[in-house]
């Protein structure tokens, strides 16, 4: 039951889909995969007179990896062929697992990563262990591009710092430092097929001694956007690892959410859930981070 009506432009090169963004400015939205906006738009949450489909820019749909610049993800890669290339799988197995189990096979095949952050949900998956992985998102508009840190990108529910006119045509995540770890845990009420009530997104990496050379921790859907757990990071640095260190970094968590009571679970269980799952990242992230420093040969 489509209430909407717009006018589809198919762009087929970015400087055209840049025109169009200006031309149409009053009232225009990027189209990826469509996941988040037709739905709205065929319940009429949404009303738009030009929608602007990304699907036919060439240059945007690619993910690699590279030992200097990192992994990068096109503004067009979808979930699907992140969670599938083998170096997301060995380097940010965090990133991996959001994009492996959130939503659907099919949501997962047309869905992409730029579409989930630029949706700024809270809950959006992908975006706890980009933030863990101090991911930038790479804005473009018709006089250039600008770099802007994960952590800056977010300004409140369905609200991000992108200007009108500007495309998300990367994502860039810095390769792991050595005697590293990464993890995210989700949790729903019906399964993966449900927005997550909670997630917990980890990575942290190991000095020669075997402290904390490194540590972020940052969670989905508990605060009006996702968060990182700023205090739990700093009270993790440079520390030697320990259960009563990562007993009070989950509780630090826990402490920086700000959940709220809704259909998918209460204010009350998600800030609880925040420290089982803190807990339980860290843990992984330190046990992947010493059995690498183990292979390498350093101090673990
Ligand atoms: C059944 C179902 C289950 C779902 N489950 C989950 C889930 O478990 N976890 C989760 O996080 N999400 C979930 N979603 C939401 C959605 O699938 C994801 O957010 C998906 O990644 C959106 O990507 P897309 O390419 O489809 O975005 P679109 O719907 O095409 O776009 C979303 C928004 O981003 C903007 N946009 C898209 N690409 C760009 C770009 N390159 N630059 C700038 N702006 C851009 C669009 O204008 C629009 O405002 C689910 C959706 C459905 C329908």
């Amino acid at each position: 039951m489509a209430t909407s009506h717009f006018a589809l432009h198919q762009p087929q090169s970015l400087s055209q889909a840049l025109d169009l963004l200006e031309m149409h400015r009053a009232s225009v939205r990027l189209l990826a995969g469509g996941t988040d906006l037709v739905p709205k738009l065929k319940v009429g949450a949404l009303k738009v007179a030009n929608l602007v489909s990304l699907q036919g820019v060439p240059g945007l749909g690619a993910v690699a990896f590279d030992e200097g610049q990192g992994l990068v993800i096109g503004g067009t890669a979808r979930l699907a062929q992140v969670a599938a290339l083998p170096e997301v799988k060995r380097l940010y197995p965090g990133l991996a697992h959001a994009c492996s189990v959130m939503a659907t096979t099919q949501i997962r095949n047309m869905g992409t990563v730029a579409g989930n952050l630029a949706n700024a949900a809270p809950s959006a998956d992908t975006a706890a262990p980009l933030l863990a992985y101090d991911a930038r998102v790479t804005a473009t508009n018709k006089k250039g591009s600008r770099d802007i840190p994960l952590a800056q990108f977010f300004a409140g529910p369905g609200l991000s710092v992108l200007e009108p006119g500007e495309i998300i045509t990367a994502i860039t995540v810095p390769p792991p430092p050595p005697k590293s770890g990464s993890a995210y845990q989700r949790l729903s009420a019906r399964s993966q097929v449900d927005i997550c009530a909670v997630g917990v997104a980890a990575s942290l990496s190991l000095d020669g001694q075997g402290r904390l050379a490194h540590c972020r921790l940052a969670c989905a859907s508990v605060a009006p956007t996702p968060l990182r757990c700023l205090e739990a990071e700093e009270m993790l640095s440079g520390q030697a690892p320990g259960d009563d260190l990562l007993d009070r970094a989950a509780q630090a968590a826990a402490a920086a959410a700000k959940p709220i009571d809704d259909m998918r679970a209460s204010a009350a269980y998600r800030r609880q859930m925040v420290e089982v799952l803190s807990r339980r990242v860290l843990a992984t992230c330190l046990a992947q981070a010493a059995s690498l420093a183990q292979a390498q040969g350093g101090a673990a």
